[in-house]
């Protein structure tokens, strides 16, 4: 049962952006309520493999690199935060990532990038002494000490746990059917009835295009399903993770590595394939051979909520004032989960935020307006 008939801010979907989105309202000491139709970070998030790749997924002049940079740097300060609130430690893993380069293009194609301070070139020496088991191929690797990682399930509950301590409401297992414009304030629909709020925040991943349609909106995210698995690493003394070509290799605290990841466009379906479990095998044994050994855990598969340019859509609806979207962030929803909650709650609170990222990701930006993200 509902708390209230009304609530100033509703949230609908509590992966790791909407868990941030209430989290960072709460502590503007907005009245926040968020829905979530199964349980909080149970879908996209919690098949992430957690890391905070602001260096090897953007290029550094792209403004989308200073968005997820800022981004990054906020889970510093959120970890102590939300560990001393909430006692949940979303295991901030140190180590950085080992971005491996097989061949001299390779290594040239990361030329601008070697500039920046946290990014340092290591011979193929260097980086074996870093991973000894690494694969003999690699000419080098490029090593990106900021791109940490975190749990992302724990993290999209720490912040929900958060935001309920700061008095959120957070109701799990509750589907949000409709949102109607009643002009002065939204009705909810939802399954145990409706209520009303000032303003909504569609946070639904790749299930955000239901709202974008019932809005009057033509804006659409493709599912890009990605399968994983994990083994038990009780042999290598690993501690950063290993990356190439879109694939990697990831460990946790509880020694279990996480082996991702391939890529399936507009697959609903999420279960893992043999056919994806045999590539993300085969990718993960071409930079360390020596996983073959190792003993399986499990396998799953989960839908990065992809937009035409693979940015996110974060903004309000260009034509109904009060109702924002915040979806689409692809392969760095976990990276980009603070910056995204931190901005929309700027927004709504009338507090500055930076020109470019709200021109980069506005809901009705053109295909020709922003340059191209990756894939
Ligand atoms: C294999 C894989 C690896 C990844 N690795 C990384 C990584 O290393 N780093 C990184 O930054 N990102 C990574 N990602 C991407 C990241 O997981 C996503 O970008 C992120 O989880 C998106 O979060 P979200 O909250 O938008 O979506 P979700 O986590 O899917 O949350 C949306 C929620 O909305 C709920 N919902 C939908 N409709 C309704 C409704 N009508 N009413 C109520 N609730 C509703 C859903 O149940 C769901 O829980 C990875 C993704 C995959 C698949």
């Amino acid at each position: 049962m509902l708390k209230t008939n009304h609530t100033e801010v509703a949230v609908i979907g509590g992966g790791i952006i909407g868990s941030a989105i209430a989290y960072y309202l709460a502590k503007d000491k907005r009245k926040v309520a968020l829905f979530e139709e199964r349980k909080i970070g149970s879908r996209s998030t919690s098949a992430a493999a957690g890391m905070l790749g602001a260096h090897s997924e953007y290029k550094e002049f792209q403004h989308v690199y200073s968005f997820a940079r800022s981004s990054q740097l906020l889970y510093k300060e959120l970890y102590h935060e939300l560990k001393e609130q909430t006692g949940m430690d979303f295991e901030m893993k140190k180590g950085g990532l080992l971005q491996l380069a097989f061949t001299s293009e390779e290594r040239e194609e990361r030329n601008s990038l070697m500039q920046l301070p946290a990014v340092e070139w290591l011979t193929r020496e260097e980086a074996k002494r870093k991973v000894p088991h690494l694969t003999d191929q690699i000419i080098g690797a490029s090593f990106l000490k900021e791109d940490v990682h975190v749990t992302p399930a724990i993290a999209s509950n720490s912040f929900s746990k958060g935001a309920l301590l700061l008095g959120a409401e957070i109701y799990e297992f509750t589907k949000v059917f409709s949102v109607v414009n009643e002009y002065s304030h939204y009705k909810v629909n939802i399954t145990q009835g409706s209520f009303t709020a000032d303003q909504v925040v569609i946070a639904s991943g790749v299930w955000s295009n239901y709202f974008f349609q019932q809005t009057g909106l033509m804006n659409a995210i493709i599912p890009v399903k990605g399968e994983c698995i994990a083994v038990l690493n009780d042999q290598l003394p690993l501690v950063h993770s290993i990356f190439h070509d879109q694939h990697y290799i990831v460990p946790r605290n509880n020694n279990e590595l996480i082996v991702g990841a391939t890529k399936r466009w507009d697959d609903w379906n999420e279960e893992p394939t043999l056919e994806g479990i045999e590539m993300v095998i085969k990718k993960a044994k071409e930079m360390l051979p020596s996983i073959q050994g190792m003993r399986w855990l499990r396998s799953w598969a989960g839908l990065r909520p992809q937009t035409f340019d693979g940015f996110p859509f974060i903004g309000e609806h260009p034509e109904q004032k009060g109702l924002y979207f915040a979806a689409g962030h692809q392969r760095n929803g976990i990276l980009l989960a603070p910056g995204t909650g931190k901005m929309i709650a700027n927004l709504i609170s009338g507090n500055p935020v930076n020109s470019e990222w709200v021109e980069a990701f506005k809901i009705d930006r053109l295909p020709s307006a922003v340059s191209i993200g990756r894939g």
